[in-house]
């Protein structure tokens, strides 16, 4: 029976595993080894944790969210979980940001719980900084009309935007070059803003193909109209493995009202966005966070303990390793092996480019000298 460790990450709110994921772990045969304070960011407490030496020699599978938590893992393990452009040595590990967005990888979809509380957390950080209410308001001091707010992408992380400024009362348009995004939009109560008509859209039913400067720029003059009349603007506009598409510009943010706010959750969709960084341009603010899900810790770690006890059930079926290497879910997350010989060559993402940043929630920013 393997020896699964949870240790407490380096720079990230949450932990791998819940003490409900300790226990459905136990009950399929694993023993679990939580790092002394590993839940403490996130609100957990677990019955019995072990100092991190020993989490280091016993461990047989390690778990982590963040690449620099266990940079040299004990050789021969196995590490899982969020890697980033980590390739640690004479370990398998596997990346699980690397997972196809297919049915059969939907209860392991690290991706999509990651986009859910960034989402999330955009709305809720764009009605903090924003001056006015979100909601309608009829008051004896007169009618309030509802903040307007336009979000770039319909994604995992868009849909979630929209849908809680909607709960919020603002009026929200929703935008993305996928046809099929249209009725997900409608489905949120979110207006659509149509995109422009181009030749390949998407690549797939999830992903928008990356689209050349002519379609990029018709795109701008689209929505010029459509920022400058928008309160909020939360930018979730990403294609996989390219670098985020520039949507809205400097001309754009300064035409907006002053005290308006622009989230970039894609670090890039906003031409001013700093990544990291939050200030004020011009009266309008700019909010280039990375990690927001450590800012829902609790909720995001429960979700995410879901995600990677799917993927072990995978690798270790009845709680013993015993990984599937030909299953696609493996071979395209195992981004190394513990044999030298059979170290996989780099397994971009599709149509990844190698100079392009794909790390716009800024996993590999750790790992920078
Ligand atoms: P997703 O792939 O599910 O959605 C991206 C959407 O953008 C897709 O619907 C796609 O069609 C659309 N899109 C692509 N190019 C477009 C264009 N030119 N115009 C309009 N729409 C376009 O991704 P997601 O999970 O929703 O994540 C969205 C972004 O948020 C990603 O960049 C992700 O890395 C980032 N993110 C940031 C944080 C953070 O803490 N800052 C956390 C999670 C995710």
């Amino acid at each position: 029976m393997s020896i699964v460790g949870i240790p407490r990450e380096c720079t990230r709110a949450l932990v791998a595993l819940t003490p409900e994921g300790v226990d459905r772990l136990t009950a399929r045969g694993f023993t679990c080894l939580v790092e002394e304070r590993a839940g403490e960011r996130a609100g957990f407490d677990y019955p019995s944790t072990v100092s991190r030496q020993e989490l280091w020699e016993q461990a047989d599978i390690v778990l982590t969210l963040d690449p620099a938590t266990w940079p040299a893992p004990r050789p021969g393990t196995v590490l899982v979980g969020l890697l980033g452009e980590s390739r640690p040595a004479a370990v398998d590990a596997f990346a699980l940001e690397r997972l196809p967005r297919i049915s059969r990888a939907q209860s392991m979809d690290v991706l999509s719980t990651l986009g859910t509380a960034a989402g999330y957390r955009a709305a809720l950080l764009a009605t903090e900084r924003c001056p006015r209410f979100f909601p309608m308001l009829t008051t004896a001091a007169g009618t309030v009309p509802p903040a307007r707010v336009l979000v770039l992408g319909a994604g995992v992380a868009g849909l979630m935007a929209m849908a809680t400024a909607r709960r919020l009362g603002a009026v929200v348009t929703g935008y993305d070059i996928r046809p099929a995004a249209q009725d997900e939009i409608r489905s949120v109560g979110a207006l659509v803003l149509t995109p422009p008509e181009v030749e390949r859209p998407e690549c797939d039913q999830m992903h928008a193909c990356e689209q050349p400067e002519e379609v990029l720029s018709r795109q701008q003059q689209d929505l010029a109209r459509a920022v400058a009349a928008s309160h909020v603007v939360i930018g979730t506009a990403a294609v996989p493995g390219r670098p985020a598409p520039v949507l809205v510009t400097r001309a754009m943010v300064e035409g907006m009202q002053p005290g308006a706010v622009v989230v970039d959750l894609a670090l890039g969709n906003c031409e001013l966005t700093r990544a990291g960084e939050v200030y004020l341009h011009r009266g309008v603010h700019l909010l280039g966070l990375r990690d927001l899900p450590s800012q829902l810790p609790y909720s995001c770690s429960q979700m995410l303990a879901r995600n990677l006890a799917a993927y072990l059930s995978l690798l270790a079926p009845g709680g013993t390793l015993n990984i599937p290497w030909e299953d696609e879910l493996v071979s395209t997350c195992c981004v190394s092996r513990k044999e030298p010989h059979e170290t996989r060559p780099e397994n971009p993402l599709p149509g990844h480019d190698p100079g392009a940043s794909a790390d716009p929630i800024g996993l590999s920013a750790h790992l920078q000298p």
